[in-house]
């Protein structure tokens, strides 16, 4: 790609050459429901063929701050079952150390869920169907 007048340039510390420009986007420029390059704020034009628009990522996770959870830089780090250094506090997906993939944070839910389940479960036992084993306690009368 040639490098038009204007452009704000930064290579990435790897050097594979790939130009990083940062400045908004004012438009997309085509034709024919064809891209053919961004005009930035500036009013310089980039071409380009294609565009990928990416949302961009956020961890939504202030509302943590005054909690002491272990961490591993701004990842929360949990157990095998999504629990995180406090007992009732779980991490699933992006908030936890691991790769940011919908089909982790996907199966951190299963298993996020089975482990609450397993503490309910543990903290207060089945409820007895009370009629039910009244009735199968009663005597048994002997057939001769
Ligand atoms: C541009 C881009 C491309 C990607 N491409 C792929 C891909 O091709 N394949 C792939 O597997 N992964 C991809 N990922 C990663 C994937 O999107 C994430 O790993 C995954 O969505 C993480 O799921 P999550 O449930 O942890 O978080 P999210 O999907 O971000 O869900 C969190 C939700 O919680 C909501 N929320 C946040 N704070 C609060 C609050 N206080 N109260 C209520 N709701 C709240 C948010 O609005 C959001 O809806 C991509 C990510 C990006 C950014």
């Amino acid at each position: 790609m040639a490098e038009p007048e204007g452009f704000r340039l930064r290579f990435t510390s790897s050097g594979v050459g790939y130009p990083l420009i940062e400045l908004p986007i004012q438009k997309f420029l085509g034709h024919h429901h064809e891209m053919s390059g961004v005009e930035l704020v500036d009013g310089s034009a980039v071409p380009l063929e294609t565009g990928l628009v990416a949302m961009g990522s956020h961890y939504h996770n202030e509302y943590l701050q005054g909690i002491d959870l272990e961490k591993n830089g701004k990842n929360l780090v949990t157990d095998s079952m999504c629990r995180t250094s406090h007992p009732r506090i779980f991490a699933l997906g992006d908030l936890k150390d691991g790769l940011n993939q919908v089909s982790i944070a996907v199966a951190d839910g299963t298993l996020a869920a089975t482990a609450i389940w397993r503490d309910i479960r543990r903290a207060s036992p089945a409820r007895r169907w009370q009629q039910n084993i009244q009735t199968i306690t009663e005597p048994i009368g002997v057939v001769s």
